[in-house]
């Protein structure tokens, strides 16, 4: 194949489109725009406007569409908590009308799963897990070395799995999913209760004095300022992620853990809490080999290479 493929994810708060060459695994170019929010006809739109950007005048092979939520084996997305106006909606056949090039959708996470096991952090294994911790959390399962779906597509969802019964309420409406204690969400979350326990002075400061305003940059801040608040938050989530991670492997039992998005950049702090505490949470721990806990290798782009990446399979399925 010659002609390049468009990779989009659709994130909760911002949209990345990548023009990929498939035959040399490529980024050609890049664009981003915040997400339309609640707006269906306004995500369509502001989505057929990037692929027009990113492909210009020149013909392409495929799209590849990631989207936050339940996307059913047609491309539907059923349900997304984090885009929570848009539901039942069928983005590719919106985009259609104006491309004549083959389009898949399915889940982001699902996407940056392709891709870190094609081209990153997971290549060369058959059994990983991929977990991206953005705005909430994203799963990827690579089982028998292709991207699990499970009967309708939905498939890989923990940041919805019930951890902490009692706890916050999720985006979802449900309380206590992982997520309320493991995205960046999370981090907030975990902070916001350090607060309201009387802690955590410095990230309250950095967030303008009102708790309600806490998001994990702010701890973050505070931790590289040397403060042993935020330093006691990341140890919590490191506790949380690795009680999460600890029942994923007693289920699958993977070769690797792979923690995209943004929290594994907070601090080394964070992965070495993870790392240490995983195998405790896992049954037999101690006479089982120790699951490498490694950080994604392809950044903020995996779910848009991912999603040309499908594009690019669909395409040749069809040559
Ligand atoms: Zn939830």
């Amino acid at each position: 194949m010659e002609r390049a493929t468009v990779g989009i994810d659709i994130g909760g708060t911002k949209i990345l489109g990548v023009l990929f060459d498939p035959e040399r695994r490529t980024v050609l170019a890049r664009r981003q725009l915040p997400t339309p929010r609640q707006d269906p006809t306004g995500l369509a739109a502001a989505v057929a406007d990037m692929i027009d950007g990113l492909a210009g005048s020149s013909a392409i092979a495929g799209i590849g569409l990631g989207v936050p939520g339940l996307v059913d084996r047609r491309g539907i997305l059923r349900y997304g908590p984090n885009v929570p106006g848009v539901v039942d909606f069928d983005l590719p056949s919106a985009l259609r009308q104006r491309f004549d090039a083959p389009i898949i959708a399915d889940n982001d996470a699902a996407h940056a799963a392709l891709a870190e096991h094609q081209l990153g952090a997971a290549r060369g294994t058959t059994e990983a897990i991929i977990v991206t911790q953005g705005t909430g959390i994203g799963g990827g399962l690579i089982l028998g070395g292709r991207v699990h779906r499970g009967a309708n597509g939905f498939a890989g969802e923990p940041g919805h799995m019930l951890i902490d019964a009692g706890g916050v309420v999720c985006a979802c409406g449900k309380r206590g999913c992982w997520e309320t204690v493991s995205s960046g969400t999370g981090l907030a979350n975990l902070a916001r209760s350090a607060a309201a326990a009387g802690g955590a002075a410095r990230i309250v400061s950095l967030a303008g004095g009102d708790p309600a305003s806490i998001r994990g940059e702010h701890v973050s801040a505070a931790y590289e300022e040397g403060d042993a608040d935020a330093a006691a938050v990341i140890d919590e989530l490191g506790r949380w992620v690795a009680r999460g991670l600890g029942s994923l492997v007693t289920l699958l039992d993977p070769q690797i853990v792979v923690l995209g998005g943004g929290l594994t950049a907070i601090s080394d702090r964070f992965l070495d809490r993870v790392r240490s505490q995983l195998m405790d949470s896992v049954v037999g721990g101690p006479h089982r080999p120790v699951v490498p806990v490694v950080a994604a290798e392809l950044g903020a782009e995996a779910g848009a290479i991912g999603g040309a990446l499908a594009a690019a399979e669909l395409a040749l399925s069809r040559t």
